[in-house]
């Protein structure tokens, strides 16, 4: 009885394929559950901030969003919103909801360093990341309900209680940070961003905050690990790239 349910949850939940990079997920959420969640803490942290409108930095954030949103294939309401705030951070959460803080603005320098964070931040929403980590810990949750006590019922209201505890700051394992880079670097390549920006953006980031570790590092830590990975992607992101210039 709860080998069922376990099997029959794993068949639900495991047709999902993250895009570009073709990894097969494990994810208990749905899209649009994930998407509601995404657009209500989207609202609640635009609503608690001051967001800056008009000005050029303003406009470069609704620019790069809108030029990578063209060159990706999601059903997905965009938003670009810059943050007057100065730490150093960015996010898009699910169902394309994109947040910069102006902390921010000092890493990415131009419209290319923009990219890179914009990309990064919109491929882990494309890749569901959040809704994976979330499904790890549901199904972790699930295995020791049913191990335990709890009835079915009980168990996928565990898993599902998880769901409510999603927030902007939810740190993404090392498998998801280098998907979420290769991701990030062939969509800002097709859009017409010079791909071998992204280096000097995560050497100034991993220098960035003076002493002080940025919250951006925080749940994207920046080494050399991740510098050396994007430069094995860098041939690809680089015909992508090129052809786009010639568009
Ligand atoms: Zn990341």
């Amino acid at each position: 009885m709860k080998k069922v349910l376990i099997l029959s949850l794993l068949f639900l939940f495991s047709c999902t394929t993250a895009p570009i990079s073709g990894r097969r997920q494990l994810i208990t959420v749905s899209s649009q559950e994930e998407q509601t969640l995404g657009l209500q803490s989207f609202q609640q942290i635009v609503n608690q901030s001051k967001v800056i409108k008009g000005t050029p930095a303003a406009n470069q954030v609704t620019r790069v969003g809108q030029n990578l949103a063209k060159h990706i294939d999601a059903n997905y309401a965009w938003e670009f919103v810059l943050i007057d705030d100065k730490q150093i951070n960015a996010f898009c959460l699910p169902g394309g909801k994109v947040a910069v803080y102006s902390g921010i603005l000092s890493v990415t320098q131009d419209d290319d360093g923009m990219a890179v964070v914009m990309g990064h931040e919109i491929a882990h929403a494309l890749a569901r990341h959040g809704a994976e980590r979330m499904s790890q810990d549901s199904l972790i949750n699930l295995g020791g309900q049913l191990l335990g006590l709890g009835t079915g019922s009980n168990a996928v209201t565990a898993a599902y209680g998880l769901v409510s505890n999603y927030g902007v700051a939810l740190p993404f394992n090392r498998k998801q940070e280098s998907e979420a880079d290769y991701i990030g670097l062939i969509i800002m390549s097709k859009s017409g961003y010079d791909p071998r920006k992204a280096v000097g953006f995560w050497q100034r980031m991993s220098s960035a905050g003076g002493g002080k570790t940025p919250q951006f590092l925080s749940t994207h830590p920046s080494d050399s690990t991740r510098i050396a990975d994007i430069q094995k992607h860098m041939s690809e992101a680089m015909m992508y790239y090129t052809a786009s210039a010639k568009k």
